[in-house]
């Protein structure tokens, strides 16, 4: 494992000024409540404002609406969106992997249905993975496809699955053929499912906050047709592992209490810097730095044809807890009760990292599994 020290290019810096400009006219200081980096609230018009610029669905190939463009420059977009908390919730996914996922592996017809879609900022998509008894071992997962005319029978339940209750769709990994028949990696397949369909109910749970967001989505006897089977049939696990590489790894990884530091030192602009809030910050700057060239560097690897999964994983391992040991400091210098009704907007972050800060280091695969990824890969 090796990460080369890179920089952005002259143009690079230009695509990096060019989005810092949009979003000083479109989302001026003070005029929304920021979010924490990809914890970004839905704005279907924001969503679709961004896609005019070409800023979604950057990597697609052009000639399914897409950009061609670079690893690197959709590392550049998104920096600068999570960096300002922008409302970037509804094409999130879609922007980040299923796009990907459908141009990779879908038939030639899912990719004219859903790509131009999704690089006009007009589809959510969720992930449907986790399930009550498989989260870190994917591999066991038991929603159950039974084959009829046609299509496929979906019976099971699918949980902590973001923003389904706001989604069009979400990828369902099942299972197509009983455990029995081979190797629990085999007999697993991804399905494109609208999450109107009959028969799938979704029942929101509330994170610990108050706020919606997590949902569970039961499926009883729901009818997929052959269609909406993405890629093959029982290719799902090779498929899945694809889908997980492009979740980590990015910015969204240590970028979700940026805002909050943010605020924190504009609440304390006026106020003399002791010695160990000076310390702290310095340490959390550092620390910040070395992490976003990793980062970079893992886009500029992408660009480059390498598939760099281990130096991802190494990347959110660092990178959600840095997220979280950054609020720990915060908390060590600040004397204040968290409410979410409170009136600085600082606090109102504050509140929100602190309830919501210990899931940093479980979404897109807890910690243990990302050093396990990244010791396999480092003796391989
Ligand atoms: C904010 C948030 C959003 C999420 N959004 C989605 C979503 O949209 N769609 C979706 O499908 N899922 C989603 N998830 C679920 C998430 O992917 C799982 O929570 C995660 O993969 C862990 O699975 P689990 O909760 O079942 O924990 P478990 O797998 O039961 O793990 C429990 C503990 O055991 C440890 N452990 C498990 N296996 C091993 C091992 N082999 N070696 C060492 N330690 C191990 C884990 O690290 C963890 O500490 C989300 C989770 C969060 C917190």
């Amino acid at each position: 494992m090796r990460f080369t020290p890179t920089e952005l290019t002259p143009a690079e810096l230009g695509l990096q000024a060019e989005v810092r400009d949009f979003l000083a006219t479109e989302l001026p200081k003070g005029s929304y409540e920021p979010a924490l980096g990809m914890g970004a609230n839905h704005n279907k018009e924001f969503s679709k404002k961004l896609a005019a610029k070409g800023w979604v669905g950057m990597a697609l190939p052009q000639r399914y609406g897409g950009h061609d463009r670079s690893a690197v420059d959709r590392f550049i977009v998104v920096e600068e969106l999570l960096r300002s908390g922008a409302p970037i919730g509804y094409h999130w996914v879609a922007d980040r992997q299923t796009g990907s996922v459908i141009n990779k592996f879908g038939t030639e017809e899912q990719r004219e249905r859903f790509l131009p879609t999704i690089a006009k900022g007009e589809i959510g998509f969720s992930i449907g993975m986790s399930e009550p008894d498989s989260g870190s071992d994917l591999a066991s997962v038991s929603m159950r496809a039974t084959r009829t005319d046609g299509g496929w029978i979906l019976n099971g339940n699918k949980i902590w699955t973001s923003s389904a209750h706001e989604n069009d769709y979400f990828i369902c990994l099942c299972r197509t053929a009983p455990i029995e028949d081979g190797s629990k990696h085999q007999g697993l397949s991804q399905m494109l499912i609208d999450l109107q369909t009959e028969g799938l109910q979704i029942n929101g749970i509330p994170f610990l906050d108050g706020a919606p967001g997590f949902n569970e989505v039961v499926m009883t006897d729901v009818f997929v047709p052959d269609e909406n089977v993405l890629g093959e049939v029982g290719m799902g696990w090779v498929q899945n592992t694809s889908e997980l590489a492009y979740e980590r790894g990015g910015p969204d990884r240590w970028l979700s209490t940026f805002g909050v530091v943010e605020q924190f030192l504009a609440t304390n602009r006026d106020t003399p810097m002791g010695d160990r809030a000076a310390e702290a910050l310095g340490s959390m700057v550092a620390r910040y730095w070395g992490l976003r060239n990793m980062s970079l560097t893992v886009a500029r690897m992408i660009d480059d044809g390498a598939a760099p999964s281990v130096e991802s994983a190494l990347v959110k391992e660092m990178g959600t807890r840095f997220e979280q040991d950054t609020l720990l400091k915060l908390i060590q210098l600040v004397d204040l009760e968290p409410s979410p009704e409170a009136a600085s907007l600082f606090e109102r972050m504050f509140t929100a990292a602190t309830l919501t800060g210990p899931s940093f280091t479980i979404r897109g695969g807890t910690i243990e599994i990302l050093r396990s990824v990244a010791s396999k890969g480092l003796r391989s």
